[in-house]
């Protein structure tokens, strides 16, 4: 993948800060045992190739180290852009590194600047604004209700959306769907 050259110094302090009291990050050797061990990376689904080269912990890491913030954050479906989205934070990555970097951290901050950018892929805004209208990722449905039923399952209790929604406020989130 050709890297582009300009560097951002402020988000590639922001990065840093991720471990602001070791600077752990710095000591990524590039082993790639991230990426050996990450289970999107090992399936390659064909939807993260359509938007992105390959998802690459590894390279995300190096990536936003060197500050190379335009490439973290370009637009999905841009070939070239290296992003974040694959990522489900199930933490391997973060077990297995021997230098202990927070990989997963990295890689939530690149999605939160991105976000904040305006350039948070389409499904991932709409799937935010289900959560923020109902409470949940997948709201109930009345089938889904009555398989529940057939199935002996007991009712699914409502959330309470004006909590969820006042915690989503304080985060500023309702600002950016
Ligand atoms: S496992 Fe750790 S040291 Fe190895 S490439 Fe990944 S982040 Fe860097
Ligand atoms: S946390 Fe993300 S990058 Fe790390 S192993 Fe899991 S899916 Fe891969």
């Amino acid at each position: 993948m050709a890297l582009p050259l300009g560097i951002d110094f402020e988000f590639r302090k922001l990065i840093m800060d991720v471990h602001v009291s070791s600077d752990k990050i710095k000591y990524c050797y590039q082993c790639n045992r991230c990426t050996d061990n990450c289970p999107v990376a090992a399936v390659q689904n064909p939807f993260y190739n359509e938007i992105t080269n390959c998802f690459d912990p590894r390279l995300i890491v190096l990536t936003t180290l060197l500050g190379y913030k335009d490439v973290v954050m370009a637009v999905a479906g841009t070939k070239s852009a290296l992003i974040p989205w694959g990522c489900t934070v199930c933490d391997t990555c973060d077990t297995v590194c021997p230098q202990n970097i927070e990989v997963t951290e990295i890689i939530t901050l690149a999605k939160n600047v991105t976000t904040g950018a305006g350039l948070a892929p389409d499904n991932v805004v709409a799937q935010a604004k289900t959560v923020f209208e109902s409470g949940k990722a997948i709201p109930s449905q009345p089938a889904i209700e009555r398989r529940r039923e057939q199935l002996g399952l007991p009712a699914v209790v409502a959330p309470d959306v004006n909590e969820v929604q006042t915690l989503l406020k304080a985060i500023g989130a309702d600002k950016k769907l």
